[in-house]
């Protein structure tokens, strides 16, 4: 049986903005206020995790411990299993210190084509690992996948990283062809939310 969170704050353990919103949005209607782990001031660990889920863990554990509060983590990528699972938990590397997803994009092609492999059509998920801990150091950890292919050249502006490769099983379109309401409806980070708050957070007030 899981841990429950019975709290009214929530410290997210990210300094990214738009991650601190939606976690906010989804945890609202449980009356649970989300502080983003920036404004306490708390330091980002290094993710030296060899998994999505050990990496969320020792954000969300780290956050916890620094603020005598519950934290939340997340940690997610995508995995191309022809490339022996990367970019995964290097998604965001990838893309260089200038954050250029066009950069980590046209890798994944480029390597894929170094293999003698074609890009297109190459099976790929996402992954979204969130971990949910407490000042005790206890962690309630969850994973959600979305299996899809890859599609080349690049398609659609909504989304963000690798959403304008990425067609998820069942459609034709890539998330960066999607409505932003369609791919939350089936994204591997939806389907991690959706666990952690069946299992700690019950019904919505
Ligand atoms: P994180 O902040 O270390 O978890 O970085 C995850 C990286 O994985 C992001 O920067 C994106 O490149 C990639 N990623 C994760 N989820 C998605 C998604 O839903 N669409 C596109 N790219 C994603």
């Amino acid at each position: 049986m899981a841990r429950r969170f019975v709290g009214r704050k929530l410290v997210i353990a990210s300094h990214n903005p738009g991650k601190v919103r939606e976690i906010n949005d989804l945890v609202r209607p449980f009356d649970v206020e989300a502080i983003s782990a920036g404004s306490l001031g708390l330091p980002e660990p290094e993710e030296t995790g060899t998994t999505f889920i050990a990496n969320a863990e020792l954000k969300a554990r780290a956050s916890a411990l620094g603020s005598g509060l519950p934290a939340l983590a997340d940690d997610s990528g995508l995995v191309v299993p022809a490339l022996d699972g990367a970019p995964g938990l290097y998604s965001a590397r990838w893309a260089g210190p200038t954050k250029d997803f066009g950069i980590a994009m046209d890798r994944v092609e480029r390597e894929l084509r170094a293999r003698g492999l074609e890009p297109s059509g190459q099976q790929a998920h996402f992954v979204c690992a969130l971990a949910l801990a407490w000042p005790d150091g206890h962690c309630e950890s969850f994973e959600g996948k979305v299996h899809g292919r890859l599609g080349f050249p690049r398609r659609g502006q909504n989304g963000f990283g690798y959403d304008p490769i990425f067609i998820a099983d069942g459609h034709a379109i890539t998330f960066g062809e999607m409505e932003p309401v369609a791919k939350h409806a089936i994204s591997h980070r939806a389907r991690a939310f959706a666990q952690l708050i069946e299992a700690c957070f019950g019904t919505a007030a």
